[in-house]
Parts: structure tokens; sequence; C-alpha cells
């Protein structure tokens, strides 16, 4: 930054991004980002030459960011002995503007856990691959993100949770751990939970879906499932009754055994409302992929 000032002044400049996907788990909250500030005293005459020094999360995120479109605002306060004396207040492109993969973690077998994030803030949190012998959960989403043109993208996407598991074509991660009866809802473990891990949230798959939740604080979250053919949630919810109508699945209010330790259930108690899609087993349908196309280009309402 570049300022002159006609009497001694202090000059205050911070570049703060605006909130969105990319700047909440950056940040690991969903507020905008602080990216880079200075503060200092200018002498009166000549222009001086500021650095803006980067700051914290904001600068792992501009050493990462592809240049791109994403706007950044520049804002410059200047005050001497009269008072305020001038400022600027101006858009600087920093980063991208497209979705852009984070990797939110890595599997025990070192393989990383993906997500695709929104420029924007992302309203919605979609994860398939939850269990490593449901690939069609994965294939829909990698469809339904093909056809997804980016500007359009309002979700959050982990194609796959389960990595190790994929590849394995287990249920299980690498541990023999039911990835969704491992997350620290208040009901997790007991005598009728199958393979739940040592503790809540001892995988780090788990973890790494849960510091997107904590980071992106979704309004809802679907997760996906198979082969069962279903839609797991409330009647009266209309994401539920959406999925409904564009998979033309029924909605069910409980896949009738129980589940403790759901990432459902866990991002319930997180205040996400959550919708379990349980797809038919096989490869994805053309109308399946479509009902998905259209969940990750629309803002779900609250
Ligand atoms: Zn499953």
């Amino acid at each position: 930054v570049t300022v002159a000032c006609a009497r001694e002044c202090l000059v205050e400049a911070r570049l703060v991004a605006p909130a969105s996907a990319i700047t909440a788990v950056a940040a690991g909250r969903p507020e905008g980002l602080l990216l880079a500030r200075v503060r200092r005293v200018v002498p009166p005459g000549a222009p001086a030459a500021l650095p803006l020094r980067a700051t914290g999360p904001g600068a792992r995120l501009v050493g990462a960011a592809a240049p791109g479109r994403l706007v950044a605002r520049l804002e410059v306060r200047t005050r001497d002995a009269a008072g305020p004396a001038g400022g600027i207040d101006r858009a600087v492109a920093i980063g991208p503007d497209r979705p852009w993969p984070h990797r939110a973690g890595r599997s025990v077998r070192g393989r990383a856990v993906v997500a695709l994030l929104p420029p924007r803030p992302a309203p919605l949190l979609v994860v398939g691959a939850v269990h490593g012998d449901e690939p069609g959960t994965a294939a829909a989403l990698h469809a339904a993100l093909r056809r997804t043109p980016a500007a359009r993208l309002r979700a959050a996407v982990v194609t796959v949770m389960n990595p190790d598991g994929l590849a394995a074509g287990r249920r299980h991660n690498a541990r023999g751990v039911d990835l969704n009866r491992n997350f620290p809802a208040r009901d997790w473990g007991g005598p009728r939970a199958l393979f739940p891990g040592r503790a809540p949230a001892s995988e780090p798959e788990t973890r790494a879906v849960m510091r997107l939740v904590s980071a992106l604080r979704p309004r809802r979250v679907v997760a996906l499932h198979a082969p069962l053919g279903v839609v797991l949630g409330r009647r009266t919810d209309r994401l539920a009754r959406t999925l409904a109508r564009t998979t033309g699945l029924p909605v069910r209010a409980s896949v009738g055994y129980p589940t403790p330790g759901s990432l459902a259930t866990w991002a319930r108690e997180r205040g996400a409302g959550t919708v379990t899609l349980e797809i038919r087993g096989g490869p994805p349908s053309p109308r399946l992929v479509r009902a998905l196309t259209a969940l990750l280009g629309t803002a779900p309402a609250a």
C-alpha cells in the first residue's frame, strides 16, 4: 500500500476476505478472514510504501490460493492530528472464484479426505462413501459435480469420506471401524453399536468431517448411503420431501435398526438438519444424478 500524508499521520491498512466456505475452513470459523494488515506512522511528504503483512490462517490461504477473481477488500484508514484524513476501500483480486479442493484430513492409510468447497458460504454439506462398500454414492456425487457449473455450486462436497474402505471395497475404515458409528453423538457406543471404534471420534476420517462441520456450520447435512432406496428424514422436512420427489424414493423416519454415533445424529445435535439419502445399489441412475445435480446447485431453505 502506498500512502502520502500532508501532515504526520497514522495509517492502518487491512486486507479482508469476505465470508466464504474457503475462508471459513481456512480460519476454522465462518466469518470473513483478515488476510494481512499494517499499522504505521508516516511522516509528511513523499508517498510511503507500507508492507502488508499476512496474518495467521489468512497467510496460509493466500499462500495456497491460485490466482483468480475472489475479491478481498483493501481498507486503508488515515488519521492525523486534525482527525480522519482519508481512506481507501477497494477490491483486490487474491484467490479463486472457483470451487476449491481442500484436504480436510487424511485416512488411517494416509489417503486424503478431500472436500470441494464453493467460493461462497456453504449452507449444505454433502458426504458420500461413508461406507467403503457403497461406491455408488461417490460415483453419483462425482457425476453430479461434473454436471454442476462451477458458479452454481452451493454445497461443500466430500465425495469420499472413507477412501481406505473404498479402495478395499470394505464397509469399515482400515482399522475396522464403522465411521457412521464413530461420531461423538450422545448415543455413541453402547451394546447395540457395531464397530464404533475405541472412543468417540477415534478415527481420522471422522475428525476430518467434524472439522468441516465446525468451520462451515452448514444448515443442512446430507449423508449418502446405499442400497436401501429410501430418504431418511422427517416427512415435514422440505429438503427430505424435495429429495424424495426428485429421486423417486420414499421418505422414511427410520432405517429400522439403531445407528448410534452416526454422522446424521451428531450433526443434528450440532444444529444442522440432516437427511440420509439411501440410494439403490449398483451404478447411479440418470434420475439420481439429476436429483443430486439440482441439490448441489441449490441453496436449501433453513
Ligand atoms: Zn452406508
